[in-house]
C-alpha cells in the first residue's frame, strides 16, 4: 500500500473502514486530491463540456465519427479515445436507440480501465477499486431490477468492445458503483457526470461533516471545513443536509445501508422540531410548536402529520414528473403547505428551491427571484445547514447571477460575495470557479 501524507486508513468494529488524519488541518486546507479512476460525462452535457476534462466552454471540437462527443482540443480527444471508442461506433450503429444508463456507461469504462491498468493507480493510493464496499446482500427488489436493466444495457450497447465478466462479478461492480460513485457537479450544483475515486470512497458519512469534496475538472479535492486535530476522522456528508433527522436517517439507510449515529442525529427531538416549522401562534405549549390558524384554533397534530406526508409525497412525485408540470406542482404544493407550515419549514424551502430551479430553466428571472429571495437558509437563530455548505453557496451564486443579469448590481455583488466566502474554503481560493466569479463581480 502506498500512502497519502497526513492520512491513514483505520477500521473500527462499529463503522468498518474509515479515513483519519495523522496531523492537524485547518479550515480550508486541502487534505488530498484524487484523480478519477473512471469518469463519464452526462449525455445532457455533451456539447457544453469536454467529454474528457469536463471543462465547460464554447467552441468545443466534435468527434468526426459519431459527432456526439466534444473536446477542448486534439489532446483531450486523444486522451479519451481508449474510453470513447467503447461508445463511438455503437452510437453510430444504434442511432436514436442508443440509451445506456449513466451507471452502465461508467461501469463499461471501469471494466475497460481494469483491463488496461494493471498497476495500482493514483486514485488508489490507499484503497483499490476492487476493495470498495458493495452492498449486494442489502439491495431490495427495486434496486435489483434496476441493476439487471443496467446489466442488460451494458451487454446490449458495449459487448462489442468489452469482455463482460460473470453475472455475479457484474452485480458486485454495479453495487460498488451505486454506493461509492460520486456525482460531479458544477459550481451551481448542476449534474455534469459520474465518477469513482477509490481513496475518497473510504470516507464515512456524518451529518456534521469535517470535510467537503469538490471537483476541479474530473479531479476530486477534499478540504477541511472544520479544524481537525491528529486522529480525527475524515467525514463527508453523503446527502443534502437540509432535511430533518428522520428523513436523513431513512435516506441514508435506503441508499447506503447504515444507521447514522452522528452527533447531529443524536440531537434527534430538538432537530426535528426545529426543522419542521409550523405557523406562528400566541397559543404556545413549547417554543417550537407555536401553532395557530387565522381564527386562532390550534392546528391539530393530525393535520400536521398529514401535511408532512403530503410534502414528502410531493417531493417524491416531483422527481419523476414531466418538466411542463413542475412549476404548477410547486405552486400548488406551496399553497397547500402555506396553510400549516411557515416559510422557513424545510419542505416549503425545498419546494421553493425547486420552483426557483424551474424558473431558471425557463429563463424567467422574475419568477426565479420571487422564490429565490425567500430561500437563504438562515432563519432566526437556526442554521439549517452547516457553516460551509455547497447547497448554500450555489444558492447565493444563482441569486447573484440573476441579479447581475437584471442589472441589480449591488444585490448581485452582495450575493456573489457570500458565495465566494463559502467557496474559498470548499473549493480553494485559486479554483477557476472563483476566478470566474471575481470577473463577474467587476462586469457591469
Ligand atoms: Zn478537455
Ligand atoms: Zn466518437
Ligand atoms: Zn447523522
Amino acid at each position: 500500500m502506498k500512502n497519502i501524507d497526513g492520512l491513514e486508513m483505520f477500521s473500527s468494529p462499529e463503522k468498518g473502514r474509515g479515513l483519519r488524519v495523522s496531523r492537524g488541518f485547518s479550515v480550508g486546507e486541502l487534505l488530498f486530491s484524487c484523480p478519477a479512476y473512471s469518469s463519464v460525462l452526462s449525455v445532457s452535457e455533451r456539447g457544453s463540456c469536454c467529454d474528457l476534462c469536463f471543462r465547460r466552454k464554447q467552441g468545443l471540437a466534435r468527434c468526426g465519427k459519431c459527432k456526439k462527443a466534444f473536446y477542448c482540443n486534439a489532446s483531450c480527444q486523444k486522451a479519451d479515445w481508449a474510453m470513447h471508442k467503447l461508445e463511438c461506433s455503437a452510437m453510430v450503429a444504434f442511432g436514436e436507440n442508443w440509451c445506456p444508463s449513466e451507471r452502465s456507461r461508467l461501469v463499461a469504462r471501469i471494466l475497460a480501465k481494469k483491463k488496461l491498468q494493471k498497476e495500482r493507480c493514483d486514485s488508489e493510493k490507499i484503497l483499490l477499486i476492487g476493495e470498495m464496499q458493495s452492498h449486494l446482500e442489502d439491495e431490495d427488489n427495486e434496486k435489483k431490477e434496476k441493476t439487471e436493466a443496467d446489466i442488460a444495457g451494458l451487454s446490449r450497447f458495449f459487448s462489442k468492445h468489452l469482455e463482460v465478466p460473470s453475472h455475479r462479478d457484474l452485480l458486485t461492480l454495479f453495487s460498488q458503483v451505486a454506493c461509492n460513485g460520486f456525482t460531479i457537479e458544477d459550481d451551481e450544483l448542476s449534474h455534469m457526470g459520474t465518477a469513482v475515486y477509490p481513496d475518497v470512497a473510504l470516507i464515512n458519512h456524518s451529518c456534521l461533516p469535517s470535510v467537503i469534496v469538490t471537483f476541479n475538472g474530473t479531479k476530486a479535492e477534499v478540504r477541511a471545513v472544520q479544524d481537525m486535530k491528529p486522529g480525527d476522522e475524515v467525514l463527508i456528508s453523503y446527502i443534502d443536509l437540509l432535511y430533518p433527522t428522520d428523513d436523513r436517517k431513512s435516506r441514508l439507510r435506503e441508499s447506503y445501508y447504515f444507521t447514522c449515529e452522528c452527533p447531529e442525529c443524536q440531537k434527534k427531538i430538538q432537530g426535528r422540531n426545529k426543522k419542521i416549522k409550523l405557523k406562528k401562534t400566541s397559543f404556545s405549549k413549547n417554543f417550537f410548536f407555536r401553532i395557530q390558524t387565522i381564527n386562532s384554533d390550534p392546528i391539530e397534530p393530525q393535520v400536521i402529520s398529514n401535511m408532512t406526508r403530503y410534502a414528502k409525497n410531493t417531493i417524491r412525485e416531483f422527481r419523476s414528473a414531466p418538466p411542463s408540470e413542475l412549476l404548477e406542482m410547486c405552486e400548488q404544493s406551496l399553497e397547500e403547505m402555506g396553510a400549516v407550515f411557515e416559510d422557513s419549514n424545510i419542505y416549503v424551502l425545498h419546494m421553493m428551491y425547486q420552483a426557483m430551479g424551474v424558473c431558471i430553466y425557463m429563463q424567467d428571472a422574475d419568477g426565479a427571484l420571487r422564490y429565490g429571495e425567500k430561500l437563504p437558509f438562515k432563519k432566526t437563530n437556526i442554521n439549517l445547514y452547516p457553516p460551509y455548505s455547497l447547497n448554500v453557496s450555489s444558492l447565493y451564486l444563482k441569486l447573484g447571477r440573476i441579479y447581475m443579469t437584471m442589472g441589480r448590481h449591488s444585490e448581485g455583488i452582495k450575493a456573489l460575495t457570500k458565495a465566494i466566502a463559502i467557496m474559498e474554503v470548499a473549493h480553494g481560493k485559486d479554483h477557476h470557479y472563483l476566478q470566474d466569479i471575481r470577473k463577474e463581480l467587476t462586469q457591469k
